[in-house]
């Protein structure tokens, strides 16, 4: 993220001021995406699954006076298993101990003026002193943009807030104005992060996200939520990084759908992501992929912890697919 010009010069001799922004809000209103408009780089993974999003991902913009430290948090929902509450704490926790709040919601064709039921109850759980600013998200898709105001009007009127913004994540329209409302709410500091870096989450984090994206991008409906997935080796070596995942289904039937006709499916998740691991890496990797059956993983606390993406259990006998 390099630094953007300052148009006002006054500026210059304004205090630096860095923190935390939670992005709370529904699943799919558009966390990712803006997220990943923000950073101008993909890191944070979106899909046509709500929920995809199942640890913070801290992404980081320096500009000239401010550092923003953004934390993508599961939308909040109500918890179907054990996976989803711990997505609900996640979410809460994020909200409350954060600097700002950034409360996403998306509006239809048609928006309704009357705010929905569950963004109110998501606004609650954020604290009355934490800034909180309210995003309206997909406004590209409303024609008389009149139709907006009692939209913004009403989400304004639930709680104190800060601002109101009005954007296209997708399009990149009016993001400025949330770094602009965030920045004047944030404490004076120093940069928490060293300018270069975009996130705090090491690489084969991202590694594994790939892999997810493209199973879930993939897959559609047949396997829904049920997937995980762990690094399980990752070395540097002089010519290209060598990567081994697993990808960890919930039933052995799911296994199938994966690995596809010959391996077809598995090859083409595999090269997807490899291609993607080579552009954030800047070199060569070789990715090899395995599916394992680990039944009832969402249900077991432990397993959940066990498959937390930064998984340093050496290789087991237990993988029995292999792609390249
Ligand atoms: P999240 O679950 O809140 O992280 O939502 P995502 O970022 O994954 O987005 C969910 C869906 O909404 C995706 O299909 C996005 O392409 C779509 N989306 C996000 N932002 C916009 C927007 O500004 N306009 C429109 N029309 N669609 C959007
Ligand atoms: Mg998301």
């Amino acid at each position: 993220m390099g630094t953007r010009p300052s148009t006002d010069r006054r500026k210059k001799d304004a205090p630096f001021r860095a923190g935390t922004i939670a992005l709370v809000g529904r699943p799919n209103v558009g966390k990712s995406t803006l997220l990943n408009a923000l950073l101008g780089e993909r890191i944070a993974i979106t899909s046509h699954h709500p929920e995809t999003t199942r640890d913070r991902i801290a992404g980081i913009v320096t500009r000239d006076h401010a550092q923003l430290v953004f934390l993508d948090t599961p939308g909040i929902h109500r918890p179907r298993h054990r996976l989803g509450e711990r997505m609900n704490d996640l979410a809460a926790d994020a909200a409350a101990s954060a600097d700002v709040a950034v409360f996403m919601t998306d509006v239809t064709e048609t928006p309704d003026a009357k705010p929905r039921e569950d963004d109110r109850a998501i606004l609650t759980t954020i604290p009355a002193r934490t800034p909180t600013i309210i995003v309206v998200n997909k406004v590209d898709r409303v024609k008389p943009k009149p139709l907006l105001f009692p939209v913004l009007e009403a989400y304004g009127a639930i709680r104190d807030v800060a601002a109101v913004v009005p954007v296209s994540a997708l399009k990149r329209d009016g993001i400025e104005r949330i770094l602009d409302e965030v920045e004047k709410h944030l404490p004076e500091s120093p940069p928490l992060y060293d300018p270069e870096e975009i996130s705090d989450k090491p690489v084969r984090f991202f590694v594994a996200e790939f892999v997810r994206e493209q199973v879930l991008r993939r897959t559609r409906q047949e396997v829904p939520h049920g997937v995980a997935v762990t690094v399980d080796t990752f070395e540097e070596g002089p010519k290209m990084t060598r990567i081994a995942v697993t990808v960890h289904v919930a039933k052995e039937s799911h296994k199938g759908i994966i690995i596809g006709d010959g391996g077809k499916m598995l090859g083409a998740i595999g090269k997807a992501a490899r291609e993607r691991a080579e552009h954030l890496l800047g070199r060569k990797v070789h990715l090899t992929t395995f599916v394992r059956a680990t039944p009832g993983w969402f249900d077991d606390p432990k397993r959940l912890a066990d498959l937390g993406y930064v998984d340093e259990r050496p290789r087991t006998k237990q993988k029995k697919e292999k792609s390249g």
